[in-house]
């Protein structure tokens, strides 16, 4: 890692959330000292913060996130388990319909997705980067209650942060550091910092979906039924869905979503009301059995957002971005974790090879590729008039990808593949290979199963 005179070989990391603790472990070793500045106080034990307000909110790990923070910090995937993390296998643990009807539950062993509140693989992943940062010879220290409110330096390079303290006087200091990491998640505000420095903001890409989420949590009165998720995502003919999963502690969390025109209500009659009206009444019916515990919360923000900070003369020395700083998606995709992780793991990749930062942010943007494709492809019929308009190969994306989930529900072969790339496991060409496209476009479309399934069938041989 390249030295800064002032900085020397250390760096900052503004938030000392999800990303900001991957970035402390993709830095270990590459720097001697690391300083977080974090706004909020971390809260005594697995609870809630101001901070993450969308942790209220249903979050899976997807199996390719799992094996990416599994890397970057091993025994995090036993620890989350022992935190009470469930794990569904997919498909045969989370019941999902599609446009064409339910998806068979094949027991393919391929893609073990962990389902948790927040808070708590928050705290676990937090406390797990700190003990190994702690036994190497790098220093950390977290500031908490400080708050990063710009960037020092010029518009060729950036030399630290300006934070204020959120206790007491709100005194205002500058912080030098060789590298800084923004890590401050979808409110950044780097674009802003750039042009107080003088320099232009990175291009900006936006494809909204309009989608607003709602969620409850609850606990079944029957704690003997199988715990087996249920996802009823919307689409353009029903723009409502949901997702009911087991999390710790024998509780559920259910999301209920729907684009504009169709936010679901956060009152708590009104939302019990609106499940019943998504494309499929099963998840109502459950709620029957079901106690709430919580509120429903809501949340809007929810637009695909991508800055290339990875483009020629976008970055300024001494500067990298990751997690939803840098690239923010809609979350029925359920990706944005998964996308930090693999993120961190190629800056730890990138600065082990002698890397340079510029060519860190472009290994962290490779690294976003296929989920914003994913997410970008599936979106576009519902995008809104601002939005960054579609180019012939993006329709055709989006047109290959409509045909290719209702293949994916009842055909085995294509629909390893399918869960292969949308989990993030496989590159997205993979959906390209010949066995594939044929069995995509050519086979007649057949409708999926016309109830929940409860049988799991075998897996196929091979992917
Ligand atoms: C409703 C919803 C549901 C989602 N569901 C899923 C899902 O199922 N699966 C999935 O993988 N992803 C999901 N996501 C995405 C996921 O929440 C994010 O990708 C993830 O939190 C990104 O981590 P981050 O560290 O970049 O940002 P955050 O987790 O938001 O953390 C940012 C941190 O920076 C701190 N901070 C902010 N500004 C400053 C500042 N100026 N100074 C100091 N500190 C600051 C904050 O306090 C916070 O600690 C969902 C998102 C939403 C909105």
């Amino acid at each position: 890692m390249a030295e800064h005179s002032n900085g020397g070989r250390t760096a900052l990391v503004i938030g000392g959330g999800l990303a900001g603790m991957l970035a402390v472990t993709a830095l270990t070793g590459h720097v001697d000292t690391i300083t977080v500045v974090e706004r909020d106080r971390y809260p005594q034990g697995r609870a809630f913060r101001k901070g993450v307000p969308q942790a209220r909110h249903l979050h899976i790990l997807l199996s390719g996130g799992e094996r990416a923070l599994e890397q970057l910090l091993p025994g995090t995937v036993d620890a989350l388990a022992e935190a009470g993390a469930r794990s569904l296998e997919l498909p045969r643990d989370l019941l999902t319909l599609t446009p064409t009807g339910w998806q068979r539950r094949f027991d393919e062993c391929r893609h073990r997705t962990l389902s948790v509140t927040r808070p708590v693989l928050d705290a676990v992943v937090r406390e797990r980067a700190l003990r190994a940062a702690a036994g190497s010879g790098t220093r950390v220290e977290v500031l908490e209650a400080t708050e990063a409110v710009g960037l020092t330096g010029d518009a060729r390079r950036v030399t630290g942060v300006r934070v204020r303290s959120r206790d007491g006087a709100r005194c205002v200091r500058d912080l030098t550091a060789g590298l800084v990491v923004d890590a401050s998640g979808r409110g950044s505000r780097t674009p802003q910092w750039f042009a107080a420095l003088g320099r232009t903001a990175p291009h900006e890409v936006t494809v909204d979906a309009g989608i607003a989420y709602a969620t409850r949590m609850y606990r079944p009165r029957d704690t003997a039924a199988p715990e087996v998720g249920v996802n009823v995502p919307g689409w353009p003919a029903c723009p409502r869905g949901a997702a009911y999963v087991p999390v710790e502690d024998g509780n559920w969390l259910l999301t209920l979503s729907g684009v504009r025109g169709h936010h679901p209500p956060t009152d708590a009659a009104e939302f019990t009301a609106f499940s019943a009206t998504i494309g499929d009444p099963y998840v109502h019916e459950l709620l029957g059995g079901a106690e709430p515990l919580s509120p429903v919360y809501g949340f809007r923000d929810t637009c695909n957002r991508r800055r290339h900070f990875e483009r020629s003369g976008a970055l300024p020395d001494g500067f990298l971005v990751l997690g939803d700083a840098c690239c923010t998606f809609n979350p029925v995709y359920g990706q944005g974790m998964s996308v930090a992780a693999l993120g961190a793991l190629a800056v730890r990749g990138t600065l082990a090879g002698g890397g340079s930062t510029a060519e860190a942010q472009r290994a962290v943007a490779r690294a976003a590729d296929p989920a914003w494709l994913a997410a970008v492809g599936a979106d576009r019929p519902y995008a809104g008039a601002a939005d960054t308009g579609a180019g012939a190969g993006e329709r055709l994306i989006t047109w290959y990808l409509e045909r290719l989930a209702a293949r994916a529900a009842i055909d085995p072969v294509v629909g390893a593949v399918y869960r292969d790339v949308f989990c993030l496991t496989a590159p997205p060409a993979r959906l390209l290979a010949p066995r594939i496209a044929l069995r995509t476009v050519f086979l007649p479309r057949r409708p999926g199963l016309p109830a929940p399934p409860t049988a799991v069938e075998g897996a196929p041989s091979g992917p």
